[in-house]
């Protein structure tokens, strides 16, 4: 079956996901009950501030975390798409290294990280093939890179032969995104892939990204701090506050209807994408210790609803809509509206 034949399919189930890394001064819950499915073909983004734990679930599901890191509670399922189901926090170290590429593939924030400086662009691609399927038909990987570098928008004879330090920040993201597709992976999740690259260099990313899904229907988990690129890329997004899910929905829902107070904090936050001059207004206070997080809603020190249920109880993911919950006892209060200081011409 194609990828689009999929679509709507669940490819991976995330449920009461907890991660923990142990630290000199204890144990950081940098992730707690998190639960998500994700389908084929679907752009999930995860938002939220510094610290919130979005990277730490990135790396949980493609199991890279690090050393001191441990997950005591939750499950992460995929499902393959021969049907086959996957129990990733069981696989074994060779099952761990085929899931890793060729059913789901992760892209960083620093490209120049996840590429070998010794070796040519080609290279590495022919190395990556080789480590997964053993022979190579050079000929047939030949045109598999070709025809993805130039979905990348980079042009595969000048490419293919650089080391990576002959190209530049935004020509090694792109190949590492190329890369990251050699081996059809239903699913990748791409973490700050545009942050340290200029504004122009951003737009091409994006514009590659929706040509790429368009043309081979992926799934993706793009993390980003960057509210309108969430916006432009997503079809779902999970705020994330200090370790869990406050918020899930459609992406105009989100946007337009946010139910949890930390979303509206984040978006008044940031300039709308279109229109109006509005005022923007950050989010007092800082987000918790999460060796020491606050009782009950961890948003409540910082949250303007807040009142004396929210210091005790910790809220659930309730529906607040269609397919949109949010972890807040007060989202029926909830109101989002901008400031206008100037209409727009
Ligand atoms: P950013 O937007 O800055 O990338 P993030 O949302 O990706 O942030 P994470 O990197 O997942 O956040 O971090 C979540 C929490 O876990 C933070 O409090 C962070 O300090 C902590 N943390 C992350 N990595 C480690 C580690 N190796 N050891 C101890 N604590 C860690
Ligand atoms: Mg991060």
């Amino acid at each position: 079956m194609s990828q689009r034949d999929q679509q709507g399919k669940v490819i991976l189930s995330v449920r009461n996901l907890a991660v923990e890394y142990r630290t000199s001064s204890g144990p950081v819950k940098a992730a707690q009950e998190v639960s998500f499915d994700l389908r084929a073909g679907e752009a999930l983004a995860l938002i939220g501030e510094s610290g919130s734990g979005k990277s730490t679930l990135g790396l949980a599901i493609l199991r890279l975390l690090p050393k001191t890191a441990q997950i005591p509670a939750g499950t992460i399922t995929y499902f393959a798409r021969d049907g086959r189901e996957v129990n990733v926090l069981g696989l074994r170290p060779e099952e761990l290294r085929r899931f890793r590429w060729e059913e789901c593939a992760m892209v960083f924030q620093s490209a120049l990280n996840a590429l070998n400086p010794v070796l040519r662009v080609w290279d590495q691609m022919l190395d990556t093939v080789r480590a997964h399927r053993g022979r190579v038909n050079t000929n047939e990987l030949r045109t598999r890179a070709g025809e993805l570098l130039r979905m990348v928008q980079l042009d595969p004879e000048r490419v293919l032969p650089s080391y990576p330090h002959e190209l530049s920040g935004g020509m090694r993201q792109r190949v590492a995104i190329a890369m990251s597709l050699l081996l059809d992976p239903q699913l990748i999740i791409l973490d700050e892939p545009t942050t340290a690259l200029d504004i122009l260099t951003q737009r091409t990313i994006i514009d590659v990204m929706l040509n790429l899904r368009d043309q081979l229907g992926f799934a993706m988990i793009f993390i980003s701090h960057d509210l309108s690129i969430a916006a432009e890329l997503a079809d779902r997004v999970a705020t994330m506050y200090a370790g869990e899910v406050v918020e899930l929905g459609q992406v105009h829902d989100i946007f337009y209807q946010p139910k949890h107070p930390y979303t509206v904090g984040l978006l008044n936050a940031v300039p709308p994408i279109a229109g109006d001059l509005v005022a923007l207004r950050s989010i007092p206070g800082s987000p918790p210790s999460l060796l020491n997080p606050p009782s009950g809603c961890k948003f409540h020190p910082r949250c303007p609803y807040a009142t004396e249920e929210c210091s005790s109880t910790e809220p659930e993911l309730i529906p607040v809509g269609h397919e949109h919950t949010a972890a807040c006892i007060h989202s029926d209060q909830v109101h989002f509206e901008r400031t206008v200081l100037e209409a727009a011409p």
